[in-house]
């Protein structure tokens, strides 16, 4: 008898990383695996290693387990042994990432250059602080004849002294965007004065603190008193703020970092890039002076480094930034808090595709920690975890700024046309806009969807124009090129249909430039403001065109949903949604929440302040349930019905979801992978009895001339579906020399 005994005889090595960094992740070396620690070593693990010349004994990872040996084993040292429980943010690190892999499916290296800091030596820079010179009145003298003359951003900025004795250079530049120049402008004058750190520091000790205006609100103080008691017990228990549009959400979100901080913790606030304006900022200023550590996509990689080191050395205990800012290096944890929870950019679109919501209840776990996701229209992710009692409700159901949940009423354009109104607002819009302007009131006017609308057909065969190498609809700009919105590909409008020859090839106009266009008939007189992405693209005009609707250097703003995120304009007493139901055509399970969500939120912009807002919402179908239940500010209603569809057709948060997307740039070999991956996973889809969709063409089938095939599975479990992953994985470690890339994404956000 013949004993194969290579099965129990096999070696296993470990590729160990010993020096924690961004820059050495790709820096690994090998050691063998005794068999008697086998057991105990797993990816992620901290181990005791022999190392260098003298085999000192050293700390390193595990980032991988292999049965090939890279070099010759007779000359591999082996693991000396592991430990155990090891904590720090090292540690904290490594494990996210092993759990991130594991997920979401990615190399280790992928995940822990995601959540390790990249270090980049910065000269010693000066920290530089821009002072007012005078008193607030004279400040504020300043900043009146600056206006009268019309320089804006001078008087911008003495505006803000006015408030402020100093306020940090970078806020200046980078959020209320007033350049040096004008700084230097503004010295040479003798309003203000520029100095350093060291200066400043012991001349303006800080920049001043001041405590709340106002007494929180019975609710708010209730809400961050749970909060910060579950915080002191280290219980662990997670929170679901529901609390309407301007309810005092970011107040109670300061009231609780505060608190943990006075208990010795640390707290992470994640807010969307989009609402890190200069308002918001400030406000974290100044509560928490320079204990707070901003990090926002404009800084270098220097600067996001130095606010790493700083949270590292303990110089800082409250940070707020987007997604990335889950992964600062703090060592005792108290909260993390994720505001506006249900936008879809807390999922990462790079690999590993994480959600910023499970990474944030992975890493609470690992100190006991608690987590506080808020909205006014909460995920249905979130939602239902608080109906399982997974998550503990605490809602804010009142305005605090004296001001009432605005008036709204659904006008529905099909009738208007009957009546003959071929405009683009509808009689009741047209007339609330009238009124606003002559009432001195700001509105806004919010666009759904921006692109979707611009593109150019045949009015007589129905030809689409598309970009040649995206297969998506061109948008057809002013002076009538034809842009690519996926690649930026650009052609002349054509003469005459290249299908049929016909004339009337047309674009659908209904972008925000041409609703700006017919708000300039409507009335002449009225100063509008226009942003989306193409008002936008360079990088300072975003919050540049907020500030100066802001300081009602316009009566109305037209945009897309960029307006509708999370900023107070207390002015603003109409909100016009056109167009409301365009979102709902998108080829996406998620379309009906993406609708709901944005009504919702662009009819919470009108009356923040002591006037009451009217919303108008135009629409072509004014029946459907997203529409009637954001008209009607209808969180429940709405989750009950999009919920029973979700459980209906098994979509998450019923279950789960994992899409294999096959990019290759040969069509038939992406469909051809596609298949393969089915036909080699279906017996375990058999045996667990997954739902399988697919394969089939994304529906963009192209994007910059690389075809793209989506297989989707779902399962009401997590653990089937990470079994076909890591069957998957190990079919295209054999097919190596493949030429297709294919990706993973556990519950897309985005169908593609
Ligand atoms: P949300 O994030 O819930 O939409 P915010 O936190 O932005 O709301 O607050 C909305 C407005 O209410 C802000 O202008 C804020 O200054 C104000 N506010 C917050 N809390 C209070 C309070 N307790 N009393 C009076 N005004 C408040
Ligand atoms: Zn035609
Ligand atoms: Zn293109």
């Amino acid at each position: 008898m013949v004993i194969n005994m290579s099965g129990g005889l096999r070696t296993l090595y470990a590729n160990i990383i010993v020096d924690i960094s961004h820059e050495s992740v790709d820096r690994t070396f090998q050691y063998i695996v005794p068999s008697e620690l086998a057991a105990g070593v797993r990816v992620g693990s901290a181990v005791l290693v022999p190392f260098g010349k003298g085999n000192r004994e050293h700390k390193g990872y595990v980032l991988k387990l292999t049965d090939v040996p890279e070099w010759a084993p007779e000359k591999m040292k082996s693991i000396l042994s592991v430990i155990e429980n090891e904590t720090g943010v090292e540690a904290d690190a490594i494990r996210l990432a092993a759990w991130m892999r594991e997920r979401y499916g990615s190399t280790m290296i992928a995940a822990l250059k995601t959540v390790l800091p990249v270090k980049r030596k910065v000269a010693d820079k000066m920290k530089r602080t821009v002072v007012r010179m005078g008193t607030a009145d004279e400040a504020g003298r300043a900043a009146e004849r600056y206006e009268a003359k019309h320089q804006c951003a001078k008087a911008r900025l003495m505006k803000q002294l006015v408030q402020h004795e100093s306020l940090p250079y970078e806020l200046v530049t980078a959020k209320l965007h007033v350049g040096l120049p004008t700084i230097r402008t503004l010295e040479k004058a003798g309003d203000v004065r520029m100095v350093t750190e060291r200066e400043y520091r012991s001349a303006v000790p800080r920049a001043e603190r001041r405590e709340r205006q106002y007494p929180l609100s019975e609710e708010q103080r209730q809400a961050a008193a749970r909060v910060a008691d579950a915080v002191r017990a280290g219980s662990g228990e997670h929170f679901l703020l529901h609390g309407i549009t301007g309810s005092g959400k970011t107040e109670v979100y300061m009231e609780i970092a505060e608190q943990v901080v006075q208990s010795g913790k640390q707290a992470i606030i994640l807010i969307p890039e989009i609402s890190l304006t200069y308002q918001t900022v400030m406000r974290f200023y100044e509560r928490f002076g320079e204990r707070v550590a901003v990090v926002h996509s404009r800084l270098s990689l220097g600067e996001r480094y130095d606010a790493c080191e700083r949270a590292k050395n303990g110089l800082a205990d409250v940070v707020i930034g987007p997604r990335s800012a889950l992964f600062t290096p703090f060592e005792r944890v108290g909260v993390i808090m994720i505001d506006e929870e249900h936008e879809p950019s807390y999922k990462s679109e790079n690999m590993p595709r994480y959600h910023a919501r499970d990474a944030a209840f992975e890493l609470a776990s690992y100190h006991h920690a608690s987590v506080v996701l808020g909205s006014a229209t909460p995920s249905l992710e979130a939602y239902r975890m608080a109906e399982e009692g997974r998550l503990s409700l605490l809602r804010l159901t009142k305005r605090l700024t004296g001001g009432m949940l605005p008036n709204v009423s659904v006008t529905d354009m099909r009738e208007e046309l009957k009546q003959g109104n071929r405009s683009m607002f509808s009689d009741r819009l047209s007339r609330l806009l009238m009124d606003r302007l002559e009432k001195g009131e700001q509105s806004m006017l919010f666009l759904n969807r921006r692109g979707m609308a611009g593109f150019v057909s045949c009015r007589a065969c129905g030809y689409v124009m598309r970009c040649p190498h995206c297969d998506v609809s061109l948008t057809q700009h002013r002076g009538g090129r034809l842009v690519c919105h996926y690649c930026g590909y650009e052609q002349a409008s054509p003469p005459g249909c290249p299908q049929c020859g016909s004339k009337y090839i047309l674009g659908f106009k209904a972008g925000t430039q041409q609703v700006e266009d017919a708000v300039k008939r409507l009335l002449p007189n009225a100063r509008v403001l226009r942003m989306d992405a193409d008002t936008t693209r360079g990088k300072e005009s975003y919050d540049e065109i907020l500030s100066s609707f802001m300081n009602e250097e316009a009566d109305i703003l037209v945009g897309t949903q960029m307006i509708v995120k999370g900023h107070d304009f207390p002015k603003v007493t109409l909100v016009g949604i056109l167009a409301a139901d365009l979102s709902l055509n998108a080829n996406d399970y998620r379309a009906g929440e993406r609708t709901f969500d944005l009504l919702t939120q662009a009819a919470g912009r009108a009356g923040r302040g002591k006037r009451a807002g009217e919303v108008v919402i135009q629409t072509y179908q004014p029946e459907h349930y997203s529409i009637r239940y954001a008209a009607g500010q209808d969180y429940e209603g709405f989750y009950r019905e999009e919920i029973a569809y979700r459980e209906f057709l098994r979509y998450p948060p019923m279950g789960h979801m994992l899409a294999v997307q096959v990019y290759a740039s040969d069509e038939e070999a992406a469909a051809r992978l596609a298949q393969e991956i089915k036909r080699r996973t279906e017996p375990l889809v058999k045996e667990r009895e997954v739902l399988v969709m697919g394969p089939a063409p994304a529906t963009v089938r192209k994007v910059k001339d690389i075809f793209r095939e989506v297989l989707y599975y779902k399962h009401r479990d997590h653990e089937p579906l990470l079994l076909l992953r890591e069957e998957t994985e190990r079919y295209l470690e054999e097919k190596s020399d493949r030429e297709e890339t294919v990706l993973f994404d556990m519950d897309p956000m985005n169908l593609i």
